[in-house]
């Protein structure tokens, strides 16, 4: 059976590739076909996916909250106004002392210079129950939406924060910021999700989508690539496939980073050797896991990093715009 490629069509020469579910190791196994025009990697047929996502999917993000304690509800005001205008003594202080705020402000929403404002009204699609906006909340920021479609239900946060159980088709425009981490390779309908997005903007809107990109890691490990993570990653994109998706959304790439990490070759070498992500010897789960050494994490540090900056790491962040 020739599949054809969702990105491009091309249904020519189009390997396809066994994969296994390793994030909770059902090893149930799913067909993947790499396009060999535009080299995107998507599943052969979307199964039933409800049972690839227990209930406990979003609450993996064990970070601890900003809101937690008053000294942290506190400086982050302060780095908040640092990371978003670069002026303020007090919040560069918290920014270079307090190795939590970078955990918990976006480095995609600083190292790119985006017209935002603390009034900006920002849209996380995809965002479980809204963790990362409650701590946007905390650094400043006063209009924030999340949506996902995991949810139980609507939440509405006492800090304003908002979270709906909506696709993008139900929102009204117009957001100046729309935000998907990690979340676009999860859906299913990519070139009407993006034509969405764009309705929801307008001439001087961001959209910021941070994905998988299939790369240097896909061409090592192949099926073991730790973001193939099947069958939830429905398509894993190229760099140039991405382009074209957005081009045919009516949209522009004004920037793209590289933000992949030392997880491509730690995740990927985990799945190799037969242990799921979320198996106690894995880094994931157990931060004094033994399987590999110090040594190796930081080796692989510093081959994502010169990954990155080659373009060819396994993860990155686009900074689309309306055409
Ligand atoms: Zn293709």
């Amino acid at each position: 059976m020739a599949f054809v490629c969702i990105i491009c069509e091309n249904a020519g020469n189009n390997r396809v590739f066994t994969a296994r579910e390793m994030m909770f190791g059902t090893r149930d196994t799913f067909d993947y076909f790499e396009c060999s025009h535009c080299g995107t990697v998507q599943i052969c047929q979307i199964p039933n996916l409800a049972p690839y996502y227990p209930d406990d999917y979003l609450s993996f993000d064990s970070k601890v909250e900003i809101a937690e304690s008053f000294s942290r509800r506190f400086a982050a005001k302060f780095a908040g106004r640092y990371l978003l205008k670069g002026k303020d003594l007090i919040g560069k202080l918290v920014v270079d002392k307090k190795p939590w705020v970078k955990d918990h402000f976006p480095a995609s929403m600083r190292e790119y210079p985006m017209e935002i404002d603390f009034n900006s009204r920002i849209l996380d699609f995809g965002s479980g129950t809204g963790k990362l906006l409650q701590s946007l909340h905390y650094f400043g920021f006063k209009d924030l939406t999340g949506a996902d479609a995991f949810i139980e239900r609507d939440i509405f946060y006492p800090t304003g924060v908002k979270i709906y159980k909506r696709g993008l088709g139900e929102f009204e425009p117009a957001f100046d910021l729309i935000m998907l981490h990690h979340s676009f390779e999860h859906l299913p309908n990519p070139l009407e999700s993006l034509r969405q997005a764009r309705r929801l903007m307008h001439k001087d809107s961001y959209c910021l989508i941070r994905i998988p990109v299939a790369s240097y890691a896909w061409q090592k490990y192949g099926v073991n690539w730790v973001q193939m993570d099947p069958p939830r990653h429905l398509f894993l994109y190229t760099e140039n496939s991405f382009r074209l998706l957005a081009q045919n959304a009516d949209m522009t790439i004004e920037h793209v980073t590289y933000d992949s990490g030392a997880f491509q070759f730690w995740g990927s070498e985990l799945y190799v050797r037969d242990i799921p992500l979320l198996d106690e010897r894995s880094y994931w789960t157990n931060h004094k896991a033994a399987t590999f050494s110090p040594e190796q994490m930081t080796g692989w540090q510093k081959q994502a990093d010169e990954l990155n900056a080659q373009g060819k790491g396994d993860m990155a962040c686009f900074y689309l715009r309306r055409a």
